[in-house]
């Protein structure tokens, strides 16, 4: 088997297992074959139980050409689109958040998405405390892993639209933080994590869903102190550093 395939098949077993991150047919992983090519979980099967032929091989050329145009698609339409972007004309359909996956893939040092509906991130992503999660920090790991803030993307209806405006937002948060964000939180509905390994996507959804439930944790407590701003960008700073090193661990087995 494609050593992607099987890097995407852990990582799909591994988030699903851990049940209050995705049950039923929540969530998706892909990754980059080549610079037109992406394997993507096909849509209604279960991370938990995912199987190689559920992981489908799709061209992205169309995809991207889709997001950048501005007039709406009927769902028609996008149906037929992830169905003809399919390398193989016998594989299942695509999972429906394809395009967000195809366009995140396309940036420089992605080589991994994964998305996830998790519990307590979903708590203080369908409260009106959203923005603060995206902009503050609770915990020095949880820079680490999941950059010194995270984009927010409002709810938008999943599929091409929500695609569209997180290439939107995501544009924006790169041009002024000069980084693409490794956290992306979609409001009332989960979190994306963007990496060059599977590691980098697996801890940055372990790391935010840890640091969501401390949030509403402390919340219930009385009160929650964030970090300083200066104590963020301070760990900010040496991150890449951290986890280079953490990164230099074999998959699983390291802090990550
Ligand atoms: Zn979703």
């Amino acid at each position: 088997m494609h050593r992607l395939r099987e890097q995407l098949l852990a990582l799909a077993h591994e988030l699903g297992d851990k049940r209050q991150m995705a049950i039923c047919g929540e969530g998706n992983i892909s990754g980059q074959l080549g610079p037109d090519r992406i394997l993507i979980k096909a849509s209604g099967t279960s991370l938990r139980t995912l199987r190689p032929e559920a992981l489908v091989e799709v061209r992205t050329r169309a995809l991207l050409q889709a997001l950048r145009e501005e007039r709406a698609w009927t769902d028609q339409e996008v149906e037929d689109l992830l169905m003809s972007a399919r390398c193989d004309s016998a594989a299942l359909k695509p999972s429906v958040e394809t395009l967000f996956h195809a366009w995140l893939l396309s940036l420089p040092n992605v080589r991994f998405v994964g998305h996830v509906h998790p519990i307590a991130t979903n708590q203080v992503l369908a409260s009106a405390r959203a923005a603060e999660f995206a902009i503050r920090r609770i915990l020095p790991d949880q820079v680490v892993y999941c950059g010194a803030r995270s984009l927010l993307v409002p709810y938008v209806d999943p599929g091409l639209a929500l695609a569209r405006r997180i290439r939107e937002v995501a544009r924006a948060f790169q041009g002024r933080y000069r980084t693409i964000p490794r956290t992306i939180l979609l409001q009332n509905h989960g979190i994306i994590a963007t990496g060059s390994t599977p590691a980098h996507v697996s801890a940055a959804l372990a790391m935010a869903e840890k640091a969501a439930a401390i949030m509403v944790g402390a919340a219930a407590l009385g009160g929650l102190r964030y970090m300083d701003p200066k104590e963020v960008d301070r760990i900010a700073s040496r991150a890449d550093e951290h986890y280079r090193r953490a990164m230099l661990q074999p998959e699983g087995r390291g802090k990550v």
